[in-house]
């Protein structure tokens, strides 16, 4: 029941309110994905953390997904995407994948197609770079990247049209 300190900070000064940097009572689990707060970062839990009462708190990763709020946000368009969406999607989870080996924090937070494009969130503003750049080396293509001024909000895009 670690809650109630953050909620209040969303829309306020502080340019985090996920707290990526905060310290946690060691050991803490997060109830949500049972990654380890140990040695000063989010782990994985491998072997078990020995403490007989370990804190409880949210990982900075749940937290966002919980709120639906990302850090990143990729955005995929053009006819390219149309005929190669299979291949392209891979690209960013084969990146998420191999991005949670070393930071379980960096997760896709949903993958949505709309009439526009398909949107790829992301917790974490560098992985939403990452899978930008995986997809541009891999189909060329246009890639932007804008950093929201004051936020931790990262907005990549990428457009192939032929
Ligand atoms: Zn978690």
């Amino acid at each position: 029941m670690a809650e109630g300190e953050k909620r209040g900070r969303l829309g306020g000064k502080s340019s985090n309110p996920y707290h990526e940097n905060k310290k946690y009572p060691e050991p803490t689990i997060c109830p949500r994905c049972h990654l380890a707060y140990h040695n000063g970062r989010w782990q994985k839990a491998e072997d078990n953390v020995s403490s007989e009462k370990p804190h409880s708190s949210h990982c900075p990763a749940c937290r966002r997904e919980i709120d639906r709020f990302p850090a990143g946000l990729v955005y995929l368009r053009g006819s390219y995407l149309d005929q190669h969406r299979d291949e392209i999607l891979n690209i960013a989870k084969n990146q998420a994948r191999s991005a949670a080996e070393q930071r379980p924090l960096q997760r896709i937070m949903w993958t949505e197609t709309g009439d526009e494009h398909t949107e790829i969130a992301t917790t974490d503003s560098h992985l939403a770079m990452r899978i930008g750049k995986a997809i541009e080396s891999a189909c060329k293509g246009e890639l932007t990247m804008k950093h929201a001024q004051g936020a931790e909000l990262v907005r990549v895009y990428w457009e192939r049209s032929v």
